[in-house]
């Protein structure tokens, strides 16, 4: 079983996800963000993903996919300077007052519609940088002098839609752009036993390590019908919206890439904090 005092590093030569004398494509991100406060704190998640960023390269820009900018709609944000949005209640102030004043790029929006045509991609001028974003790019990213546009994901459409969305955004991996993911494979909050080193319950560990079986295998028919992985998936998974970002990861994803896991492990009993990195040199 695996509990939080487990997580780590997937191995050292995980901590340098890409390479850049190696490559002109740039790797694609899926990050497990849970709880906002992993922004403020010094834990064993915050870590890891400064450790990450150190070993990425500077993108011309960011684009992220965050599980909570789930509408009805796809929409990418084409302000010049998104806000740091606030999504969510009770936590302290230090959390609300905590800006990520990356500026936007409206021309990458334009270009991630034009890439959609003919699907209709919303030009947004009213979300931001949600929590699902700026929580990762926080350490990844600590300046926060990359300019970063959102996508949404559509709440109305089919797992394989998303997957197409991913596989029309891959282009941008060879264009200087980040593809980042933020969401979590596994996120039961019904379910969450709070206190610092709860257990993680039997199914969180048993599907984590299923669908990390998956992942190596890219055998992404499988994630894409995630619902029929096994009947235990609902468990793990009860609403897809922290799910989803991963499909845009696997679309994106190419044969040639290597994966990776630069952090494993369930928090909380049951939120899977796996991180997974495609198109490590
Ligand atoms: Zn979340």
């Amino acid at each position: 079983m695996k509990a939080r005092s487990q997580v780590g590093f997937g191995g050292a030569r995980n901590r340098h996800c890409y390479d850049a004398r190696m490559s002109n494509s740039l790797p694609a991100l899926f990050i497990g963000h849970g709880s906002p406060m992993n922004t403020l704190e010094d834990n064993r998640y915050s870590r890891v993903w400064r450790e990450l960023g150190k070993g990425l390269p500077r993108p011309r820009a960011i684009l992220a996919i965050s599980a909570h900018w789930y509408v009805n709609a796809t929409a990418v944000t084409a302000m010049d300077q998104p806000q740091t949005i606030h999504d969510f209640g009770g936590f302290p102030q230090a959390l609300f007052d905590f800006q990520y004043p990356a500026p936007g790029d409206p021309a990458l929006a334009e270009d991630i519609r034009s890439l959609m045509a003919p699907l209709p991609v919303i030009a947004d001028h009213g979300w931001g940088l949600d929590h699902g974003t700026w929580s990762i790019l926080a350490h990844l990213y600590p300046q926060a002098d990359i300019p970063v546009v959102q996508l949404s994901i559509d709440a109305t459409q089919t797992n394989d839609f998303h997957y197409r969305l991913g596989q029309k955004l891959a282009v941008l991996r060879n264009q200087g752009v980040l593809i980042l993911a933020s969401g979590n494979l596994i996120h039961n909050l019904r379910a969450v036993r709070w206190g610092e080193n709860s257990p993680a319950y039997p199914w969180a560990s048993r599907i984590e390590q299923r669908l990390k079986d998956r992942l190596c295998r890219s055998d992404h028919a499988a994630q894409i019908d995630y619902p029929t992985l096994d009947p235990e998936a609902m468990l793990a998974i009860p609403t897809p919206e922290h799910y989803l970002p991963l499909l845009y990861v696997l679309g994106a994803q190419r044969p040639e890439d290597k994966i990776s896991f630069p952090l494993e492990g369930i928090d909380l009993g049951s939120i899977s904090m796996l991180s997974i990195c495609i198109g490590q040199s």
